[in-house]
């Protein structure tokens, strides 16, 4: 399953320090507003102890975990909209993603510009916000114009004119497209408008290293996940057990990038179940609520065609019972059809025929 992720943010805000720390490559991080121009794609495994302890039980000679894609994207200043900095160039990127991560300057650091002057965590995530939706009402009103012609002649077309023009006024009074009330139908009525503050949003609070550990408040309804970008740049630099040093020393029990991985992964509804043997161990991710077929398909179309049922060990009693042979001899290795819907941390083997 294809999961990318944008990062969004003013320029300095440490977007290219965070994207570098996430994928141990360097992407040219500098104290100039617009050095990320080409989007940057990295892709980075979802860190989960769970599969560490699969492959220490099936032993195999390859380990993979669930990854996930994040992007850079560059150029979204105040004014974008109306050409500022790299203008609408960013749009095309961001409309891609499943999801956004926003990062808002909080770290002070005089020796870094920052574009507005001040350092003003909620002054600038109203700039943000304002551009996008700026960038989304262009859409809708253009969409709305080509509905209102349409729908003189296809009168099916007149709910989702409806709810589109509906959208465009609540938009135009500065909300996110997501924040509307609307049903489950007028969501899907909405979908191919991909609208950029439809997608869900998570908030990174790119904090000083003496606040890294503290809470903030809340932006847009929601926590922010604090990180020391520069920290977790320079951490990702370090071997495991310097890293466990470092944690120790400093009382943390993971780095802030495992905890921005883990909340963009379940923020978009994401969840993995493993297949194990003696060649491979892995990780693959399915949307919540799937069904063993769908889960099957997402490792070969084949398997989805010839499913013929699925053999499950919950990863609680594979991890108790320590191998496949003890979950099979106490009864915990269930067969499961077609409809089962996967639990998180299953450890499947499916059966097909083709
Ligand atoms: P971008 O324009 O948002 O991609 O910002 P960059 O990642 O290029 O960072 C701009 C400058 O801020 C660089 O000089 C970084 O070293 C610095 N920077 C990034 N994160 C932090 C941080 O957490 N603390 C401090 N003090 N500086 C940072």
């Amino acid at each position: 399953m294809g999961l990318s992720i944008g990062i969004v943010g003013l320029p300095n805000v440490g977007k290219s320090t965070l994207f570098t720390a996430l994928t141990r490559k360097s992407v040219g991080a500098s104290n100039y507003p617009f050095c990320t121009i080409e989007p940057n794609v990295g892709v980075v495994a979802v860190p989960d102890a769970r599969l560490e302890r699969v492959a220490e039980i099936f032993r195999p000679e390859k380990v993979t975990p669930a990854t996930v894609e994040f992007v850079d994207i560059a150029g979204l200043v105040k004014g974008a909209n109306e050409g500022e900095g790299l203008g609408n160039q960013f749009l095309s990127h961001i409309r891609e993603v499943d999801a956004i991560c926003e990062v808002v300057r909080f770290f002070a650091d005089e020796n870094v510009v920052h574009v507005g002057g001040v350092v003003n965590p909620a002054s600038d995530v109203e700039t943000i916000r304002t551009e996008l939706v700026l960038a989304d009402l262009e859409t809708t009103e253009r969409v709305a114009a080509r509905l209102d012609k349409e729908a003189k002649k296809d009168k099916t077309l007149e709910s989702k004119l409806e709810i589109v023009k509906r959208l465009e006024a609540w938009m135009e009074q500065g909300h996110r497209a997501g924040r509307m009330e609307m049903t489950a139908e007028e969501r899907v009525l909405l979908r191919d408008l991909h609208l950029l503050t439809m997608k869900p949003t998570l908030y990174v609070a790119n904090v000083d290293e003496a606040d890294i550990g503290h809470t903030f408040s809340e932006i847009d309804g929601q926590m922010p996940i604090p990180i020391c970008a520069k920290i977790e740049a320079e951490l990702a630099e370090l071997d495991p057990s310097e890293l466990a040093e470092y944690l120790q020393a400093e009382g943390l029990e993971e780095p802030g990038l495992n905890v921005l991985i883990r909340r963009a992964f379940s923020l978009l509804g994401l969840e993995s179940f493993f297949t194990g043997g003696p060649k491979e161990v892995r990780a693959w991710t399915i949307s919540k609520g799937s069904t063993a077929v769908e889960a099957a398909g997402e490792i070969h179309t084949d398997f989805a065609r010839g499913f013929i049922k699925a053999e499950v060990i919950s990863f609680e009693d594979l991890d108790r019972l320590g191998s496949e042979a003890a979950a099979r001899a106490q009864g915990r290795l269930r067969i499961e059809g077609k409809d089962y819907i996967v639990a998180d941390g299953d450890v499947m083997h499916f059966r097909f025929n083709v």
